[in-house]
């Protein structure tokens, strides 16, 4: 039995069956989830017969580093390999005063958006929550930052609530004050509007921040860059998100990649306006990371000034997404392991 799969109260339970009592479990569970050791005899607090009998009887998986790639600017991404020999990538992207991590959710992603390469792999499999936990331990290790404050976005590859039970039990061991002690205020889920999935979001008692990658103003529109919004329209995926909880100190995100002469007009962005008008929330622009391959340019930044000004000429709290690590091929939308690719 892998160890790192288990939620805490699952590892009382596992260590109950063999004899132990529960204070081993939150021993052993800082050791895996805080310290990031993956080996029984590392833990010093555990004495050595039992050591030896945990290691007979269970294993610690996870994700292992392969390549670090680090870019002029700070951003480091992993290349990460999983236990059948798949690989992700996480990213890890500094600033002040907020340190992100950059999970993935699933090898390749079914979604297919016209301008995401991630999107180009298909889905090759979901993550187990081990798994997607697995990468913030070994990106709180790798960085130092285990004792430190740090957000996590769900922006790598991959649609989270196309996975939702394996995210949210991630997210569940993330938050566990004998792990990493995540605060759910510090975690952003990015979905493409699975609204079957915002749904169940709406019911969990601690839901993380949510951004909605809206990227259209029109269903026709939107129809061609974001396909699953043939099954969930505009309108419909908004109504949605006025369900959520966010209460009255957080907001919606809507991000909206900007493509050069497709969805970039002042036109659309006073409809941007116009559709978010009622509700708690902010949008944040994306300007297109182009790469070879993906059929759309990205505007000048006098034209994202303009998209920007007239959002906020309308009141809508507005913002530009920096792009991190381009040159390492880390930033939204530049995920991809060649030759995994779903056959
Ligand atoms: N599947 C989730 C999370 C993954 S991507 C989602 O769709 O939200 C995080 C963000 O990067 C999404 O808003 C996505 O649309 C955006 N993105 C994808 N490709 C991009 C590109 N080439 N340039 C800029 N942003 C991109």
């Amino acid at each position: 039995m892998d160890l790192a799969e288990l939620s805490r109260a699952e590892l009382e339970q596992a260590l109950a069956a063999i004899g132990l009592p529960r204070f081993r479990a939150a021993q052993l569970y800082r050791w895996i989830h805080r310290r990031g050791v993956t080996d029984f005899s590392a833990m010093r607090n555990i004495p050595a017969d039992l050591r030896a009998r945990l290691a007979r009887e269970f294993r610690i998986g996870g994700p292992a580093i392969l390549r670090t790639d680090v870019s002029t600017d700070g951003t480091t991404k992993l290349l990460l390999k999983l236990e059948d020999g798949r690989e992700i990538e996480s990213v890890y992207i500094p600033d002040t005063p907020n340190q992100t991590f950059c999970v993935s959710t699933q090898v390749g992603c079914a979604m297919a958006c016209g301008f995401c390469l991630t999107g180009r792999m298909g889905l090759v499999r979901n993550l187990s929550a081990g798994e997607i936990a697995g990468q913030v331990r070994l990106l709180a290790r790798e960085t130092g930052l285990s004792g430190a404050p740090f957000n996590i976005v769900l922006m790598g590859m991959g649609e989270p609530l196309h996975n939702y039970d394996a995210v949210m039990k991630a997210l569940r061991m993330l938050y566990d004050e004998e792990g990493l002690g995540v605060h759910p205020k510090r975690v952003t889920l990015s979905t493409v509007g699975v609204v079957s999935g915002l749904e169940r979001l709406a019911q969990e008692p601690d839901m993380p921040n949510v951004a909605i990658s809206l990227h259209a103003t029109t269903d026709e529109a939107r129809d061609k860059l974001v396909p699953i919004n043939r099954k969930w329209k505009i309108r419909q995926l908004l109504d949605q998100c006025r369900q959520l909880p966010v209460g009255t100190r957080r907001r919606i995100t809507f991000e909206y990649v900007l493509l050069e002469g497709v969805n970039d007009t002042p036109e659309d962005a006073r409809r941007l306006a116009k559709l978010l008008g009622n509700m708690r929330a902010k949008v944040n622009l994306l300007p297109l990371n182009a790469a070879p391959g993906i059929p759309f340019s990205r505007p000048s930044d006098d034209r994202v000034n303009a998209f920007a000004r007239v959002l906020a000429d309308a009141g809508t709290i507005v913002s530009v997404r920096k792009s991190r690590g381009r040159d390492i091929r880390a930033a939204c939308g530049q995920l991809i392991v060649e030759g995994q690719q779903k056959t």
